[in-house]
């Protein structure tokens, strides 16, 4: 029985833990470029915080799809 009640404890230490990781931690893993890496134009805030790892502006992201 003591078992079981320890073990219901550590679960739950555990999905605290988990949960106050992730509040510290930004939802945006990768940062993105604030420039565009192709033609120097800024990165609109909107379009980085939205793609993580953006590395282009919206035009330049059209031309390497297309070439793609
Ligand atoms: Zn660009």
């Amino acid at each position: 029985m003591a078992d079981d009640i320890d073990r219901a404890n550590e679960q739950a230490d555990y999905l605290l833990q988990v949960a106050l990781e992730r509040r510290q931690r930004p939802a945006t893993g990768v940062a993105s470029a604030q420039w565009c890496v192709d033609c120097d134009e800024p990165i609109p805030l909107l379009r980085q915080q939205t793609i993580q790892g953006c590395q282009t502006c919206v035009s330049c992201q059209g031309l390497r799809e297309r070439r793609r």
